[in-house]
């Protein structure tokens, strides 16, 4: 790996924090505070958040076996993804790799600071080969972004190959693991270790059914996340998230029983498309979803939209001609959807 100083924007490395109200003075116990422009009134929503969510990092350092020193909490794990934009890549200079298809905001944050994306195609089971990205990179790439299990395709990435590019390449890898409680795979995040140059999302709006509360984060080695937390907005987590985090957090039994009526429910609804005469192919998948290749997707999407069943069209989306993105959901909501296929 480069050192992280030829890595970073040098404004980024020059930066001088914005420095919290809260922050001055640490060691001491305060009973009167006076000193954030705060209402008096309105206990507790009236005082700002924790900037840095240390309640919140100490718990969610257990569960997921990290240091809380190796955490960064964002406004949804997009908030993370556009930050690794803005710390590493120079406008108009730098350049990001990208495995192709995968999930969208990558190729958005790169548009938006115009950070020049380099998307290079899967194989046809959806498979990254490995020497193909790294040949898409140059002296000017500082990021390489793979998701898995992907989306939309559903399918993990083969970690054997994700290693090759994590040693091979001398920037930052992200993985993006948004649905890795959903598959049997050994998480990227305890490879910290192994693997100083790697940044792994997670977030907790998909197994942890919370996509309503804006929580993501980031795991990375303490140097790169100390970068993170200079550049996020101060009180980018606010008191009602952290608080509902800190008490979902608790029930993780809860949880485990989602994830597991969802896969068994994949399970179900796989084989079910499969016997349904419209479907071509089911792409194998490890997340709370899977993607169906359909004879017509427009139409059947149309259809279904008709009926007030929502699916995600991805026949504009390369290598996924006339494929719909079906999310798992409850027992009976499924149900419908079939029923609805049936009678297409
Ligand atoms: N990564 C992937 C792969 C996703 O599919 C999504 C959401 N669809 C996100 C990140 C963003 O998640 P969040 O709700 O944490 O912003």
């Amino acid at each position: 790996m480069r050192k992280l100083e030829e890595l970073l924007r040098d404004n980024i490395l020059r930066l001088s924090p914005y420095s919290c109200a809260r922050n001055e003075y640490s060691g001491h116990s305060a009973t009167v505070l006076l000193d954030a422009n705060e209402n008096p009134y309105n206990n507790p929503y009236n005082r700002y958040p924790d900037p840095l969510q240390q309640e919140l990092k100490n718990v969610m350092a257990k569960l997921k076996g990290v240091s809380p020193e190796q955490i960064c909490f964002g406004n949804g794990s997009d908030e993370i993804i556009d930050l690794l934009f803005r710390c590493f890549c120079r406008p108009g200079v730098d350049n990001v790799v990208a495995i192709e298809p995968t999930y969208g905001m990558y190729r958005v944050c790169a548009d938006i600071n115009d950070v020049e994306y380099r998307p290079v195609r899967l194989d046809d089971n959806f498979q990254l080969d490995a020497d193909r990205l790294l040949n898409a990179c140059d002296a000017n790439t500082k990021l390489i972004w793979i998701c898995s299990p992907n989306n939309p395709t559903g399918n993990l990435i083969d970690s054997g190959m994700i290693e090759k590019v994590v040693s091979a390449f001398d920037g930052i890898v992200v993985i993006d693991e948004a649905y890795t409680d959903f598959s049997r795979s050994v998480p990227f995040r305890l490879k910290l270790a192994k693997f100083p140059n790697i940044v792994v999302l997670n977030t907790m709006s998909k197994a942890w059914g919370c996509a309503g509360i804006r929580l993501g984060m980031a795991f990375a080695q303490k140097e790169i996340i100390d970068i993170f937390n200079k550049v996020k907005y101060p009180y980018n987590i606010n008191v009602l998230t952290q608080r509902y985090a800190m008490d979902a957090l608790k029930d993780s039994f809860r949880v485990e029983k989602w994830i597991n009526t969802i896969v068994e429910e994949r399970g179900r609804m796989v084989a079910a498309f499969r016997a349904l005469p419209v479907c071509r192919k089911i792409y194998p998948t490890d997340a709370n979803f899977f993607l169906a290749k359909m004879d017509d997707a427009q139409a059947i999407y149309d259809y279904l939209v008709r009926k007030g069943i929502i699916v995600r069209n991805r026949t504009n989306v390369c290598m996924c001609e006339n494929c719909l993105r079906v999310t798992i959901g409850t027992k009976s909501e499924n149900n419908e959807l079939l029923a609805a296929l049936r009678q297409y």
